[in-house]
Parts: C-alpha cells; sequence; structure tokens
C-alpha cells in the first residue's frame, strides 16, 4: 500500500472523530440481552436489535446444540454444489407458512439478500425506483443491477408518483423498506402497492425491521397492512427479532425457483450455518405458538416514548419500537451517549453518513426483554443527561 493512500485514510479518520463521525466499537463480555456486561460493568442494553431477546433465548440456543450435533458446524459449500441441508429446506418451508407466501429462500444476512434478488431481477433497460431514505443494502443491490435508479422523496406518494408517470421502461421496480431503521416509520405500503399496480410496477419490501414486531404474531409488514398476495418480494432478516444470522427472500414459487438459479450470493457464496438456521426455526416456532414477547415488545415501547416525551424529548416520528432520540448535532449526540455509558446505560449515537448531517441522535432499541424497572432507570438517566446537557 502506498504511503500516500495511508496519509489519505489517517486523515479521514482524524476527520471522522473531529466530526464525532467515528464509530467506535464496543466490545460486549456477555450475551445479547436486556443488560449486557462492557468494560466488567453491567450496562443497559438500548443498542441491540434483539426486538423480542430471542438472541439469548434457552429454547434457541437448544436448537442450535442441537443441529450442530446432528449436522455440524459447516454448510461445506453452496447449495447447488454441496447439496442444501434439510434443515435449510424445513426453514424455508415454515417461513412461506409464517409469512403466508408461496415460497422463500434463505440467505447469509438481509444485506446479501437484497444483494441478491434485485440484480437478478432488475438490468439495463429496467426502472427501480427507490425511498430516499432505503437501506444501504437495497441501494447497493440497485446499484449492482445496472437499472436506471430515481429516488423519490421519503414516504411521499405524490412524490412516487411523479417519478412513476415518466417511466418509459421494460420493467419497473418500486423498492422500500418496511420501517426505516433510522426514525421508526412504517412505510405506506397500501398506496405504494396501489401506484404499483397503476403503472405496471412490482414492489419489494425490505421488512428487516418489521418481521417479528409488526402484524398478527409478528408476521411482518404485509401483515400489518393485510397485503398478502400482493406484495411481489419481502426481504426478511434474522438479524433482528429473530435473534439470529442470515437474510431470506419471501415471495411466489417461480420467483424462488428463478433465484435460485440466477442470485450471486446464492451460486457463490456459501450457505448459513446450521446451528443458526436450526436457531431461527426455533425463533419461528416460538412466535407462531403466542405473541406475548410482540405484545410485550410494543408495551414496553409505548410507556418508554410516551415517558420521554412528557420529558420534552423529541422522538421524531416513530411507529414503531425504534426510539430515535433527535439531538442534532453530531458531537452532542456522541456526547450524550457516552454520558448515557457512563450512568450505565449503551445506547449509540448515531450521525452522517447513517443519518444526515444535522441529525444526529441516540437511537434507543426497546426489546421485549426490558423490565418496567430498566425503562424507568432510563428514563432518570435521560432527564438527568437531558437537562445537563441542555436538550430538554
Ligand atoms: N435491511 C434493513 C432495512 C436493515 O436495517 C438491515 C440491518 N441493518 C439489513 C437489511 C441487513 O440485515 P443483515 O444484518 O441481516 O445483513
Amino acid at each position: 500500500m502506498n504511503k500516500e493512500f495511508q496519509e489519505y485514510m489517517q486523515k479521514e479518520l482524524v476527520e471522522l472523530k473531529e466530526s464525532g463521525n467515528f464509530n467506535s466499537i464496543r466490545t460486549l463480555e456477555s450475551p445479547q440481552g436486556a443488560w449486557v456486561e462492557i468494560e466488567g460493568k453491567e450496562k443497559l442494553n438500548f443498542s441491540s436489535n434483539n426486538y423480542l431477546g430471542l438472541a439469548n433465548h434457552s429454547e434457541l440456543s437448544k436448537a442450535a446444540q442441537k443441529a450442530i450435533d446432528e449436522f455440524g458446524v459447516g454448510p461445506g459449500a453452496v447449495r447447488t454444489i454441496a447439496g442444501t441441508m434439510s434443515l435449510h429446506d424445513d426453514l424455508e418451508e415454515k417461513l412461506a407458512n409464517f409469512k403466508k407466501v408461496e415460497s422463500t429462500l434463505t440467505f447469509q444476512s438481509g444485506f446479501n439478500a437484497n444483494l441478491a434478488v434485485i440484480p437478478a431481477i432488475m438490468s439495463k433497460g429496467d426502472v427501480i425506483v427507490s425511498d430516499e431514505l432505503n437501506h444501504a443494502s437495497i441501494i447497493d443491490g440497485c446499484r449492482l443491477s445496472k437499472a436506471e435508479i430515481k429516488v423519490y422523496k421519503h414516504g411521499d406518494m405524490e412524490s412516487l408518483r411523479e417519478v412513476l408517470s415518466g417511466i418509459d421502461a421494460n420493467r419497473i421496480l418500486i423498492a422500500t423498506d418496511g420501517v426505516f431503521s433510522m426514525d421508526g416509520d412504517i412505510a405506506p405500503l397500501p398506496e405504494i402497492v396501489k401506484l404499483a399496480k397503476e403503472y405496471n410496477a412490482m414492489v419489494l419490501v425490505d421488512d428487516a425491521h418489521g418481521e417479528g414486531v409488526l402484524g398478527s404474531h409478528g408476521r411482518g409488514i404485509v401483515d400489518h397492512f393485510e397485503l398478502h398476495g400482493e406484495v411481489d418480494i419481502e426481504v426478511g432478516t434474522f438479524s433482528k427479532a429473530f435473534g439470529t444470522v442470515g437474510g431470506c427472500i419471501a415471495g411466489s414459487e417461480i420467483l424462488i425457483d428463478y433465484l435460485k438459479q440466477k442470485a450471486r450470493p446464492f451460486l457463490f457464496s456459501s450457505a448459513v450455518t446450521p446451528a443458526d438456521i436450526a436457531a431461527t426455526i426455533a425463533a419461528v416456532e416460538l412466535l407462531e405458538k403466542d405473541d406475548n414477547l410482540v405484545q410485550q415488545l410494543w408495551n414496553n415501547a409505548q410507556f418508554f416514548q410516551d415517558s420521554m416525551k412528557d420529558l420534552g424529548f423529541d422522538v421524531g416520528k416513530t411507529e414503531t419500537p425504534i426510539t430515535p432520540v433527535m439531538i442534532g448535532d453530531a458531537g452532542e449526540a456522541r456526547k450524550f451517549s457516552d454520558r448515557l455509558f457512563e450512568e450505565g446505560i449503551f445506547a449509540q449515537a448515531l450521525g452522517f453518513p447513517t443519518v444526515p448531517r444535522g441529525k444526529a441522535r441516540i437511537r434507543v432499541m426497546i426489546s421485549a426483554t426490558h423490565e418496567k424497572d430498566d425503562l424507568e432507570f432510563a428514563i432518570d438517566k435521560f432527564k438527568k443527561i437531558g437537562k445537563e446537557l441542555e436538550i430538554i
């Protein structure tokens, strides 16, 4: 590596630190849970996407251990070469029933699922119409596809119509996050589906933050809006409410058959490990059995968000358990997060490029496993630091 490039990287890193946008990574000495151990101390955990507490759930751990005993630790290779383990087939069938779709296909992550499906179905001569706040994996999937990309204003159906009305293309795909991970708002999917029909477009919704959270028993955004059969492609991840690692595409049988032949991350990257697949099966079974955890998640979110608003904090326009506590300046947000950490709370400050400049925030990720006492402890600390830093 040449000296100039090393100097360039050094300068970039210094700049990130000075602007408050440097990502420092905490080391956990415990499993993900309502509380985690960091630097030898217990911290209330507001940073993980472990919405239902399944990342450290005994049923999932047991299922993973059993799968390791029966199938070992590795998948061998890509499924088209090394064969597919029956576990993967089982999960795909279970997910299809859970999501009420014809078929599903698992991937190594949600990120990979977007990189897989979008370039497989869209190419030169096609147009992708994408919400301006879509997740990086949708954006990268679009870029890989070689289709033309047009962006509409966030959640704005007038803007979407305007973009759609000017398109002359072979195929059109409207792509949107289901729940926007930085703000917690929900995409207006019924209106998107309506416009898609009008303009003969397909719809892709990335339900990473809706699975296990929205809809009956956490079936996701399509269930929440009762749009079964009307959304062409659902992208999912196992890394959030399901508590494991992996991704998924849900849709028609023909789409899944096509992806098995065409999607590059399926053809050229090994399958998810048996342990993750088995634990994800256990997660889906748990959700099918009862929705207590989902209800608890929503109760916790309601209590926390109401209390924060009462204190005078701005929690943006969230409609889900994702709670952005708006600060504005990235340096201030970082300071707030550091003070929270000193007071026993692990809650990340998010700044540019994760969120727009000037819209830095502390993102509080509520979990079903937080006790009322935990939330009250946090509200007290937010109040103390909010006053200290003159945010409230
Ligand atoms: N899509 C969205 C909307 C996400 O928020 C995320 C995770 N940040 C992903 C995809 C990627 O999921 P995974 O962690 O499984 O790669």
